[in-house]
Order: structure tokens, then C-alpha cells, then sequence
């Protein structure tokens, strides 16, 4: 596996590739790698003849009083995890190679941004925006590849393609899970031994909505103070959202006419965990079709 710091050593080694037709896949990451990351770079690799991981800790994602610098860095265990999962390329650029002196050029998607986890994390979405815009640029790939477990993040993305008409195609991946059900997450790790008792309740809450609708239930608010209810068996943990949309908008729906999206956001202790599930529809939905 290459490994490439610069935008320029990435440029030079995607060149041959591209010149010999051959495909490329990329998987965007904050490194600190598990099976979820890993899942992306699987399917990369069966849809593509290359596949480029990067790993960049974007400081424009998070908030002042967000975990930046603390965020985990995990270099040489994540070089080794890529190697053995087969990825040909990993772009590991410092920040200043991204955000050099000088640079005052965004990307924002304006409304899907605003609600769920728009409206605690300001300026997150445009930072992710901003940098997978650039990532796309440097690597110029045919497909990328983004986790179901960012739901919004992925709608968001989706629309910046559409909206920008890149000649990209974005795919959805579905949420990897521990056995008991907690979606895996490069924050877990900051979960104390209570707190990771708790975890599995998350994905518990989602299971309970799923069944009321799986047995007919459509009616929001029902669907979600199921979750609510469920979600309050937590002593640990403290909601943040709970929400049925609609998939295009992100907008609240009263009632699920075919598919819509549950989401949840919360803080576990001081750990903030997001997870969600399709209810009639899947993790497809979420991402550009070919
Ligand atoms: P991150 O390193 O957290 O920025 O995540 C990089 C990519 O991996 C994003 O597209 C995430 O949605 C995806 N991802 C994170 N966790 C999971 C998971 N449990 N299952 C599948 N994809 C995931």
C-alpha cells in the first residue's frame, strides 16, 4: 500500500492508475479504523480496480468546545488494519496541506444542514462539506464510499454531488454493529465500562420502533415515543433528538407514507453517540444510484 502525505505525491500516483483506465474507489476517514471503515473499503474494492483511503482529521468538522484534540489518532495500528484489508492508497495529509495559509473558500449545503444535528453542531456539516469537496478534488475518483451511520451526513453529500453536478457516485453502506447491537463508532472508546453497558440501548430503542412498524404502526409520534420510552430506561444517557423524516428533506413527517428515516442523537456520559435506521426502505436510499 502507497502511502501519500501531499496532494501533489497522491496526484502523481493516481495519474498511472487513471492512465491505464483503471477505476478508483475512495473511502473518506478520521482514521482510528474498525470494521465499519473497513466494511467501506470491502465494497470499494469490489466495485473498483483501486482504492484510496484517506485519513485526515478535519479540525473544520468540529466545534470549539468539540473533542478535536483529543479526537483519536491511531496512525500505525490504522496503516496496518489498511494494508491487510487491501487498500492501494492511503492519503495522509497534515492540515496545513488542506487548509494552507491563505484559505477562505467553503462549500455549504444550506438547508439540509439545519436540523438534527445541525442544530447543536454549528458549522459541522459545512466543515465536511468543505473537505470531502476538496478530498474529491485531490483524488478525482469515480465512486465514494460513506457509512449509513452518518445518515445526514450522507443526504448532505448526496445533495452537494447532485448540486454541484460532480461526476461522482456516492454509495451508502450500511451500519456495522457489535453483536448486542451498538453501532461501532471510533468514539466508543470513550465510553467508561457503565456507560458501554448502556450503549446497547440505542440500537434497542430503534429495534422497538421497527417492530411497531414492521406490525403496521405509521404514526410518528407513536413511533417515536417508543423510542423515547425506551431510551429512558438510560440512567447514562441524555437525548439530544429523536426524529422520523423525510428522506429527501430531513424535514419531520407525521406519518410514514412508504419510507422514512428515525434518527436519535444523545450523549452517553460525555460521549455523544448518533445512530438510525430506514424504517421501509434500507441504507440505499441514503446514497446516489449508478
Ligand atoms: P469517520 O472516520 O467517523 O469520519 O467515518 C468515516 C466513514 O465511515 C463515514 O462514511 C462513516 O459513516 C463510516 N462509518 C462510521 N461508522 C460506521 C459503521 N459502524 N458502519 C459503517 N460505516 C461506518
Amino acid at each position: 500500500m502507497k502511502v501519500c502525505r501531499t496532494v501533489q505525491e497522491l496526484r502523481e500516483a493516481t495519474r498511472v492508475w487513471r492512465g491505464k483506465g483503471e477505476s478508483l474507489g475512495f473511502v473518506p476517514t478520521m482514521g482510528c479504523l474498525h470494521r465499519g471503515h473497513l466494511s467501506l473499503v470491502e465494497r470499494s474494492r469490489r466495485e473498483n480496480d483501486k482504492t484510496v483511503v484517506s485519513i485526515f482529521v478535519n479540525p473544520l468538522q468540529f466545534g470549539p468546545k468539540e473533542d478535536f484534540s483529543v479526537y483519536p489518532r491511531t496512525e500505525e495500528e490504522d496503516r496496518r488494519v489498511l494494508e491487510q484489508g487491501g487498500a492501494d492508497l492511503l492519503f495522509l495529509p497534515r492540515v496545513e496541506e488542506i487548509y494552507p495559509p491563505g484559505f477562505q473558500t467553503y462549500c455549504e449545503v444550506t438547508q439540509l444542514t439545519k436540523p438534527l444535528c445541525g442544530l447543536t453542531r454549528e458549522g459541522h456539516f459545512r466543515g465536511v462539506t468543505t473537505v470531502v469537496l476538496k478530498l474529491f478534488n485531490i483524488v478525482s475518483p469515480q465512486r465514494a464510499y460513506f457509512g449509513q451511520k452518518d445518515a445526514q451526513q450522507a443526504i448532505v453529500l448526496t445533495r452537494m454531488v447532485e448540486d454541484l453536478a460532480l461526476n461522482i457516485n456516492l454509495r451508502v453502506c450500511p451500519i456495522l454493529r457489535e453483536q448486542d447491537g451498538l453501532a461501532l463508532s471510533s468514539r466508543n472508546r470513550y465510553l467508561s465500562r457503565e456507560e458501554r453497558e448502556q450503549a446497547p440501548g440505542l440500537s434497542r430503542a430503534l429495534g422497538r420502533a421497527e417492530s411497531l412498524f414492521l406490525e403496521g404502526e405509521r404514526g410518528a409520534r407513536v413511533l417515536r415515543d417508543a423510542v423515547r420510552e425506551e431510551l429512558g430506561r438510560l440512567p447514562l444517557f441524555t437525548p439530544e433528538y429523536v426524529e422520523l423524516v423525510d428522506l429527501g428533506t430531513l424535514l419531520p413527517v407525521e406519518r410514514v407514507e412508504s419510507k422514512a428515516l428515525l434518527l436519535l442523537a444523545g450523549r452517553l456520559g460525555r460521549t455523544r453517540l448518533i445512530d438510525n435506521i430506514v424504517l421501509g426502505g434500507t441504507y440505499v436510499d441514503l446514497g446516489t444510484q449508478e
